[in-house]
């Protein structure tokens, strides 16, 4: 028998597992776990080059749980280890630069111990009194060994007899750890961790019903079923990420997709990522249907090295807009086990990044050349994802431009490019600049929207979450100006025309603004006297582009603006000199001229969906009056 101490370049490296890793102490059944996959691996290969006399059958990883010796062990069938490897491999815990992460570790994520410093096996130390590794080499003449240690950090190493194959870790679980003998705990992380790793992972047994042997037929002439105790498998071997593009069917991704998030919506589409050079990367990523709640649809993307689950929290790995797709990412590239900020200066993780971006604007510029209309029919769904990566990531907003998309209130739906064409000769104002008017909300601006399209305007509709962004981005970046429909009048947005002469006289104006201001709130509107068409409404509501904005962005909280205190809601009150009512109010006096006035003006309060209350109630109790 060996005794010794495991040697660590520095003093003790368990008070540090234990004390830093605390919160994330079930990664140790993923570390043990892997560690015995590899193993099995590894057999495999060597056995697939001829360097194994032993047969290699049915490799399967065991964990086994045992409630009344209080131990969870890991079986594996693999490679084992000899006594010269089990001190090579476990009692010099080779961990590189290991001085010099104890100077720096508590700054660090806790998590960027553990296997980044070869630590795996370690960690069982977390949840366990003691730890045991029984193990037999495939090496020919090997003779099986135990190491024994509870950590203080001495162990012991004998010979034990052990006929088969392959490495058992057993862990004699913690006074303090007792969950981890809950068979409920142990199978959630299996399944957390490794739902998809390569080599079958066996969890105590479950109940399947099966053909009765027996073949006793029912009066139908189907064979009976009986149920019998299996093996319960836990996992799936060959997850559709790591298998050819041309090997899967439409249904593969979908019933993958339906694998990794039961019970939710069918996705849009998906792309298969598949790079060896110059780093590893597999995965498929799915769009989903996006609707508004896009902070509910972000983080979902899992992400895997070599078939291993590390993390769903994907921020700094993937530009931030990509992160609202959903899916898997599989590369023993990306450094899992350090800390998010050192992530984001990795430059395989920067390259992994900007490839996944180059790969979706490629993918969707692709279905845009193929069959335009079916990306028409999906752009609703996936607009928010566009804009969110318009406005965050300056490559993808390069890409985006040949693909990106307006949608008018018919419907149609252009690429920037097209739209300026298309209202070039109706809405290029007075200084030679296109204006693309706009509206958030159909049905509330549907009298306004008509209006426009009946002067020959056209307006687009931009009712999505980030809309209010895009609209400025898109402003820089294409030298257009947005309107809203009611930012104004419609023919001073566009600043076209000579301006329409008024046909009532300068004192006849005089008069006709104060009949207003007494009837509106002065804190809330300003009353403007405008000639414009005849078949224009006699009195308009709007609201200047310039503060709606403002008023908008502070809203959102954004910056600097809450210095100027709550902005209040401020219109216009705009009066068509040259409609024939407004004719008619002038030449009316007293009460008549009053209750004219206050009709017209709650007919337009009411079109823009803003008469309410006791204010509502009079103008139908008017209205009737008046009829
Ligand atoms: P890592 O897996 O990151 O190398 P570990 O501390 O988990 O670090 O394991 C150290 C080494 O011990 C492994 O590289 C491997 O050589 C050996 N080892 C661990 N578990 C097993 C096992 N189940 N079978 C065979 N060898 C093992």
């Amino acid at each position: 028998m060996q005794k010794g101490s495991i040697n660590v370049q520095s003093e003790n490296i368990f008070p540090i597992i234990k004390k830093f890793l605390y919160s994330d102490t079930e990664i140790f059944l993923r570390e043990l776990v892997s560690n015995a996959v590899d193993a099995s691996q590894k057999l495999m290969t060597l056995s697939s080059a001829g360097e194994v006399k032993q047969e290699v059958v049915n490799l399967k990883v065991e964990v086994i749980l045992d409630k009344k010796k209080k131990t969870l062990t890991i079986r594996d069938h693999g490679i084992g280890m000899t006594q010269d490897e089990v001190n090579k491999y476990i009692n010099e815990v080779a961990f590189s630069g290991a001085e010099e992460f104890l100077e720096q570790y508590k700054d660090k994520d806790p998590k960027s111990i553990i296997g980044h410093f070869g630590l795996g096996f370690y960690s069982s130390f977390m949840v366990s009194s003691k730890v045991q590794i029984k193990t037999l080499s495939f090496k020919e003449g090997s003779k099986a060994v135990q190491w024994e240690s509870n950590g203080d950090p001495t162990y012991e190493l004998k010979e034990i007899k052990k006929k088969s194959r392959g490495t058992d870790i057993v862990l004699h679980i913690d006074k303090d750890s007792k969950e981890f003998l809950e068979e409920n705990r142990i199978s959630g992380i299996l399944n957390k961790y490794c739902k998809f790793l390569p080599i079958d992972i066996e969890f105590g047994t479950k109940q399947e019903s099966i053909d009765d042997p027996k073949g006793k037929k029912d009066k139908d002439g189907n064979v009976e079923k009986v149920s019998v105790e299996v093996p319960n498998i836990i996992n799936n071997t060959h997850p559709a990420w790591i298998k050819k593009p041309v090997d899967l069917k439409p249904e593969d991704y979908k019933s993958f997709y339906s694998e990794l998030y039961p019970f939710t919506e069918e996705p849009l589409f998906h792309i298969h990522l598949n790079v060896d050079y110059p780093f590893n990367l597999t995965g498929i990523l799915y769009f989903p249907k996006l609707k508004n709640q896009i902070e509910l649809q972000k983080n979902k993307i899992q992400l895997y090295s070599n078939q291993v689950f590390i993390t769903d929290s994907v921020e700094n790995i993937v530009p931030e807009f990509l992160t609202l797709l959903h899916g898997v990412i599989d590369s023993p590239d990306i450094p899992l086990n350090v800390s998010r900020s050192y992530l984001q200066s990795d430059s395989n993780v920067r390259k992994i990044s900007n490839h996944i971006t180059k790969k979706v604007a490629d993918k969707l510029s692709g279905m845009f050349k193929k069959d335009r209309k079916d990306f028409e029919k999906k752009w609703d769904d996936i607009n928010v994802f566009i804009q969110y990566g318009i406005l965050t990531d300056e490559k993808f907003n390069e890409k985006a431009k040949a693909f990106s998309m307006l949608k008018n209130a018919k419907n149609e739906y252009f690429t920037i490019e097209e739209y300026k064409e298309k209202v070039k000769a109706a809405q290029t104002d007075k200084n030679e600049k296109l204006v693309f008017l706009y509206s958030h909300d159909k049905d509330e601006h549907h009298s306004l929207i008509e209006s426009a399209y009946s002067k020959g305007y056209d307006v687009l509709i931009m009712d999505g979450p980030l809309s209010s962004h895009y609209i400025s981005k898109a402003e820089q970046d294409f030298g257009v100006s947005f309107a809203r429909v009611d930012a104004d009048t419609i023919d001073k947005i566009i600043a076209k025309e000579e301006d329409i002469p008024s046909k009532l006289t300068k004192e006849q104006e005089e008069l006709l603004k104060p009949i207003f201001e007494d009837i509106s709130e002065k804190e809330k509107y300003t009353v403007q006297i405008e000639s414009l068409s005849e078949t224009e409404k006699p009195v308009l509501i709007t609201q200047s582009e310039f503060m709606r904005r403002m008023k908008e962005q502070q809203a959102a909280g954004g910056g600097g603006m809450n210095m100027m205190g709550v902005m209040p809601e401020m219109y216009n009150l705009v009066i068509n000199t040259n409609h024939p009512l407004i004719s008619k109010i002038i030449d009316s006096k007293g009460k008549k001229q009053k209750k004219l006035a206050k009709q017209s003006l709650d007919l337009a309060l009411l079109s823009h969906g803003m008469l309410k209350g006791k204010d509502l109630t009079e103008f139908v109790e008017r209205s009737f009056d008046l009829i």
